[in-house]
């Protein structure tokens, strides 16, 4: 998709224009000129129900002459204050609305008082909002090139030549079409998506984006002691994989483990309601996310090292299955006798925890679809850890990305619940019910002293009914958590902003 800056009040060629309206049901900057010639003062009188706030769903004025543009009127809520996290949800709301369209224009660039946070907020939301499920077997390989289109965003001339508003639309660009290929991947049935052909579409985004990405041997993931990952993959006729991405600096990079089960069956403790076992597809969308935002952190260039372990499997049940009861041993020679086979994202998260944790990185964030993300809901991200600014710095990061987290409290004693007879460890308590919190307690034990962050995504990864804009299906939550953490970490260089 080409994405510019335009320097006028409006765009002639657009099929689409976007504008904004406050609560006041008054127009936004630039929102009349933008409109060109439709009455939108006629329109929010014949919509009632429209009143401007941030959830209202957007008027759609079709063109009454053929060359005309169709105008998207979205809500921004309160004038007063309004910025980037308004503009990103009221812009992903207007994608939605006309997805599909090829030549876009945004007048959502001259809102508030900071133009880049404003630029990036109105590309980023509307290519999420432009996302459409992929068709499997349509096309061979899903790919968020196939994006087709143009999309202008409208600022004053001056401000179009501002190299920080320039950087802030290429930004938006890349962590937005970022997010549609990890949508695209998290949405692909099991049968299309194998951790072969998982791993195959890394590797070829890693030769597009620059960085790198090793696909491990079946040797070097036995050689490495992901006990963890082979007892998931002992019940499917697929091959694991490991995958391993190294971005930048490589002494002391930030770790990251994203949990990438492709079907996730329950394995011999069978998923039986089949509202649980219906989505289990995207049970790989953290690693997916994880690939998306050292994707975008090598498109960008940032100056950031970054290494990820990303473990990747079917969990099925099978005569070759893992049962419950058996012990299994991780790189790090803790034990976990394995209680619940459902509870296999903490196996593979064990592995890639405890291998970051001997590799010298700074810190590691680990995430999954794990738990009901201790029943946060489908607007909050599970956030726990050992270390409070990195914990912090997380969060931070989720608010600045338009992904809102809370923190999730760890009880050292917990531990006790997870003993083993044994083992070390149970991956899941018999005799109290498991939870987010004893799931980010069995993790903690592989960090040893790294500083350690572990996101929950299990409420926001998948949405099984539309939520806060997003359709049903999958988000790409955190990827731009990962990706705003990654770029506050990123030491400014001339060679990042001058383009
Ligand atoms: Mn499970
Ligand atoms: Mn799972």
């Amino acid at each position: 998709m080409r994405v510019t800056l335009s320097p006028r009040p409006s765009d002639s060629s657009a099929d689409v224009v976007v504008v904004p309206v406050f609560d006041d049901r008054r127009p936004g900057p630039g929102a009349v000129e933008a409109a060109a010639g439709v009455d939108l003062a006629a329109a929010l009188r014949a919509t009632p129900a429209f009143r401007g706030r941030v959830q209202d769903a957007p008027i759609v004025i079709t063109p009454s002459a053929a060359k005309c543009a169709t105008v998207v009127v979205v809500g921004l809520g309160p004038r007063a204050g309004v910025g980037a996290d308004a503009i990103g949800r009221a812009a992903l709301r207007a994608g939605y609305a006309v997805r599909g369209r090829r030549r876009a224009a945004l007048a959502l660039g001259r809102i508030g008082d900071d133009v880049p946070a404003a630029v990036r907020a109105a590309v980023e939301g509307y290519l999420l909002g432009s996302f459409e499920r992929p068709r499997p077997g349509a096309s061979p390989r899903p790919a968020y090139e196939s994006v087709a289109g143009q999309l202008a965003v409208l600022v004053d001339a001056s401000d179009a030549r501002r190299v920080d508003v320039r950087e802030a639309l290429r930004r938006g660009q890349v962590s937005g079409e970022r997010t549609l290929w990890v949508r695209t991947l998290t949405d692909m049935p099991a049968n299309h998506l194998t951790p072969t052909m998982f791993a195959d579409a890394i590797v070829s985004d890693a030769a597009a984006s620059g960085y790198a990405a090793h696909v491990w041997t079946q040797a070097q993931i036995r050689e490495r002691g992901f006990g963890g990952l082979l007892a998931v993959a002992k019940g499917s006729s697929e091959e694991p994989r490991v995958v391993e991405l190294c971005y930048g600096d490589q002494t002391a990079p930030v770790g990251l483990v994203g949990k990438g089960i492709t079907f996730d069956s329950g394995g011999i403790n069978l998923k039986a309601p089949l509202g649980h076992i219906a989505w289990m597809k995207g049970d790989m969308a953290s690693a997916a996310a994880v690939a998306g935002a050292v994707s975008a952190v090598a498109a960008l260039g940032l100056d950031v090292g970054v290494r990820a372990i990303l473990p990747l499997t079917e969990n099925m049940p099978s005569g070759s299955a893992t049962r419950p009861g058996d012990v299994i041993t991780h790189p790090n020679g803790l034990t976990t006798e394995v209680t619940d086979t459902d509870c296999e994202g903490r196996l593979v998260l064990a592995d890639g925890i405890a291998h970051l944790a001997a590799a010298g990185v700074a810190g590691i964030i680990d995430i999954g679809t794990l738990t009901d993300a201790a029943g946060y809901g489908p607007s909050l991200v599970a956030v726990a850890g050992t270390d409070e600014a990195f914990v912090d710095e997380a969060i931070a990061a989720g608010a600045r990305a338009g992904e809102p987290s809370w923190r999730m409290p760890l009880v050292p004693a917990y531990v006790e619940l997870m003993r083993s007879q044994v083992a070390d460890l149970i991956n899941g308590p018999l005799d109290i019910p498991d939870s987010s919190v004893l799931a980010a307690t069995y993790l903690r034990e592989f960090a040893g002293a790294v500083p350690w962050a572990h996101l929950d995504v299990g409420s926001t990864a998948w949405l099984e009914h539309a939520w806060d804009g997003f359709p049903v299906g999958p988000t790409a939550t955190p990827m731009r958590t990962l990706l705003r953490l990654l770029e506050g970490r990123a030491s400014v260089s001339d060679e990042g902003v001058d383009d």
